[in-house]
């Protein structure tokens, strides 16, 4: 831990010149948490963890000014978005500077379906920006309407969108990054390719980026509709074959398995029901329709997605999926909590059939059907009656020995967390040649020590 007693920190701010700093304490300390309180056990590590400065940089003439000064007086400096990200991802552990990126928020150009923005803009700006030109983002999460693009790339994994085009990490769903490093006189990188993947996902410990080119989809109509079912089974299966029915253009396919739907704010659902949320193309309603009377399911809703979108009384359905669930069933009961997971595409229906009546409701069951690797299958983010952390452990351990993939929302650091227990590519020698003293998110790459 750095001990920050004595660091002229007014010096430090003159040095910035007329770069906007946020030194009210409140509002530093705000800035520097995210919903790392999503877990118990983060909550405890994390709670008093906070910055000394919040910088809020204009354009990449501020971000490199900054990161100079950083490099040269050994101040760690950690990126944020909107930090709404979870496991703790936007917190200083070292304290130091937050940089708050939203300042670069401009969208630069939307040619032939391929977007250059900066990392700040909302999702939810950048959708409406390239809505005139008939776009719309492949994917986001659901958190569309706070989230920045930049934090998604650097912390998310996918959402909204990959079930047809996978998760953010599936090759050609980020197409470059520029990216600055932390160093006395930091240099400007841009990376294309598989090399974007030394930036994805490494909740900013690898440098800082300014902007990105993302491939957008052709916009379509989209209509929430939400299904009830009275077997668990029946509801799964039918979101399955959905995932799979390649003619019908969908956005969103979730499960939510009972007492789930109950949390779910603004929204009565009928008793005991296990429930099928979806975002389907206007033009593809019959064959939802249809795929529904298959598996005998009752429609309970039905409604333009852009409608809840703008107005103020209505929730749009994706913000009762992914990572909202959780929320959703946080506001009614603070003890839960939740786990993610990937299902083998082989094994999906067998292995969710088996965790369904293995936990009862220790463990409620809500699904993201997505596409990894050109299959369809599914993640789970499941809601947990938390009771102590080593038999929330156990669960994990129990459910890995089943084959299923665990990202452990419980843990902040890059290593501990990912699925397979390590990061992703070369990200560790990137680091090394673009963050030699270890100052970018310090004690999120776990792995790194400073040569
Ligand atoms: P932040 O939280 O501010 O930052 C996230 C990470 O990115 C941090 O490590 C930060 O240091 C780094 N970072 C931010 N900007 C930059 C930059 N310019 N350069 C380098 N590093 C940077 N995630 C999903 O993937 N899918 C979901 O569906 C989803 N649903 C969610 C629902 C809820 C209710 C909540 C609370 C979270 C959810 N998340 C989800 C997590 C999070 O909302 C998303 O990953 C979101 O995109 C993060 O964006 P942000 O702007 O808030 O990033």
């Amino acid at each position: 831990m750095i001990d920050w007693q004595g660091f002229d920190w007014q010096g430090f701010q003159a040095e910035l010149g007329d770069i906007p700093c946020i030194t009210e304490r409140a509002l530093v300390r705000q800035k520097s948490r995210d919903f790392f309180w999503y877990s118990p056990i983060l909550k405890a590590a994390l709670n008093d963890k906070s910055a000394d400065l919040v910088v809020c940089p204009r354009n990449e003439a501020d971000v490199v000014a900054v990161s100079a000064l950083c490099a040269r007086h050994r101040v760690p400096l950690t990126v944020r978005g909107a930090g709404t990200g979870n496991y703790g991802q936007a917190v200083p552990l070292e304290g130091g500077v937050v940089l708050d990126m939203t300042g670069l928020n401009r969208v630069l150009s939307v040619d032939a379906g391929l977007l250059r923005v900066e990392p700040g803009c909302r999702l939810i700006d950048i959708e409406s920006a390239v809505a005139e030109a008939g776009w719309e983002l492949r994917m986001y999460p659901s958190t569309k309407r706070t989230a920045t693009i930049g934090g998604f790339v650097a912390g998310g994994s996918g959402g909204i969108g990959s079930i047809t085009y996978g998760g953010l990490r599936e090759r050609g769903n980020i197409v470059a990054a520029r990216v600055v490093s932390c160093e006395a006189e930091p240099r400007i990188v841009e990376l294309t390719g598989d090399a974007i993947n030394r930036v994805n996902h490494a909740y900013g410990t690898t440098g800082i980026i300014t902007a990105l080119s993302i491939p957008l989809a052709p916009r379509l109509p989209w209509v929430d509709v939400i299904a009830a079912f009275d077997d668990f089974m029946t509801a799964v299966r039918c979101a399955r074959m959905l995932g799979l029915s390649d003619g019908i253009a969908k956005k969103l396919v979730t499960v939510l398995a009972h007492p789930l739907p109950q949390n779910l704010k603004g929204l009565t659902t009928p008793e005991g029901k296990h429930l099928v949320i979806a975002m389907i193309a206007s033009h593809a309603l019959t064959g939802w329709t249809d795929l529904l009377g298959d598996f005998g399911g009752t429609e309970i809703l039905r409604r333009p997605t852009a409608e809840a979108e703008t107005d103020a009384q209505l929730t749009p359905v994706y913000e009762y999926t992914w990572n909202h669930t959780t929320l959703h069933a946080l506001r009614k009961d603070k003890s839960v909590t939740y786990l993610q997971s990937l299902f083998p595409a082989d094994r999906t229906l067998e292995l969710i059939e088996e965790t369904y009546r293995s936990y009862g409701d220790e463990l409620m069951i809500h699904l993201e059907f997505l596409r990894a690797g050109g299959q369809v299958t599914c993640s789970a983010l499941q809601v947990v009656r938390f009771s102590t952390p080593e038999r929330l452990n156990q669960i994990i351990a129990e459910l890995e020995a089943r084959g299923i993939l665990i990202a452990n929302p419980h843990v902040f650091t890059l290593e501990d967390g990912a699925g397979h227990k390590r990061i992703g590519g070369d990200q560790p020698a990137f680091k090394r040649e673009m963050d030699p003293a270890g100052l970018l998110n310090p004690g999120k790459m776990r792995s790194f020590t400073v040569a």
